[in-house]
């Protein structure tokens, strides 16, 4: 009995693993056509004012309406549009998506509203990010103040000249910048005072204990800290439950991101729910 319960076992392995393998081939396959074929949506997740608790911007989140497989979320695709070069085409697409609701969005609200985009390190680094900002804001309508870019910490650790041009053009088109899961990378002080970076956004992982564990706490109190000194603001990720809301408020976090609040929703959601504010 045992043996063939091992074999089971064994069949069951080796299909889930051929299943996957199969799955992967397809998404990669498919990805050539999400964008034509009009499959890809960009969702919003409001950034809340702690202080204040209103609604004070957006992160666009791209999502993958797959006609067979149903959503897909960004971390089963994104890399294979980082491998193929199509992260350039989507990501623009992306930028373009984002800065439209912001004019509809802020029109709704009689006031600019800024939305965060994510740059995926190898976008950043192509060439295709070399962009006269200033202009190209201009055809889309947009001032830079109403759109932040996202990046990593790992691409401030590479000390490559491109890095310093591109986030100095994005200085001075306005554009603000955010180092998205702070914490998680290399972290280095320093280059917070070297590049001019606007936000710093505590990772998630940080976020989940902040209430019960004080080793995270200390942690999250000394970035917060941290950050204020260098004249920086701090957005919390990934908050969930009152209690993190609350120690993330005594702790003197500015902003904060997460489901107790709201999930990422679709723009005409999002645009509703900024009117019943
Ligand atoms: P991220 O930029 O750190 O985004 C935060 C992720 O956490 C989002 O997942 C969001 O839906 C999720 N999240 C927000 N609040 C909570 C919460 O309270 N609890 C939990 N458990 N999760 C929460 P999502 O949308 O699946 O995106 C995952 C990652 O994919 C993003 O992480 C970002 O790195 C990347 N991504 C998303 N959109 C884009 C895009 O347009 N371009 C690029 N290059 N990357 C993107
Ligand atoms: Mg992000
Ligand atoms: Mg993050
Ligand atoms: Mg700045």
């Amino acid at each position: 009995a045992a043996k063939s319960n091992g074999r089971n076992q064994f069949s069951y392995f080796t299909r889930s693993m051929q299943q996957e393998a199969h799955t992967r081939l397809r998404l990669i396959g498919d990805l050539r056509n999400a964008l034509s074929g009009n499959q890809l949506r960009v969702y919003y997740q409001p950034v809340i004012d702690l202080r204040t608790g209103a609604v004070s911007k957006a992160e666009a989140l791209l999502r993958w309406q797959h006609p067979k497989l149903g959503m897909i979320d960004p971390p089963r695709f994104i890399p294979f549009a980082e491998e193929s070069g199509l992260i350039n085409e989507i990501g623009e697409w992306v930028f373009q998506e984002a800065a439209r609701c912001s004019c509809r969005f802020g029109s709704r609200l009689g006031k600019p509203f800024q939305i965060s985009v994510n740059k995926s390190p190898v976008q950043f680094m192509s060439r295709s990010e070399q962009v006269d900002w200033p202009e190209y804001l201009k055809s889309l309508g947009l001032p830079g103040s109403s759109i932040s870019v996202e990046i990593t910490e790992g691409l401030l650790l590479n000390a490559s000249s491109r890095v310093t041009e591109r986030l100095l053009q994005y200085r001075d088109a306005g554009i603000q910048v955010a180092i998205d899961d702070f914490g998680t990378g290399y972290s280095s002080m320093a280059y917070l005072r070297r590049f001019d970076i606007d936000y710093l956004k505590i990772d998630q992982s940080f976020v989940r204990d902040v209430a019960s564990d004080t080793g995270d706490r200390a942690i999250v109190r000394s970035i917060i800290a941290m950050a204020h000194e260098l004249g920086l603001q701090v957005i919390a990720e990934g908050i969930e439950t009152a209690e993190q809301k609350a120690a993330l408020i005594e702790a003197g976090c500015d902003y904060g991101q997460g489901f107790l609040f709201s999930r990422a929703v679709p723009p005409d959601e999002f645009e509703r729910s900024l009117g019943a504010a």
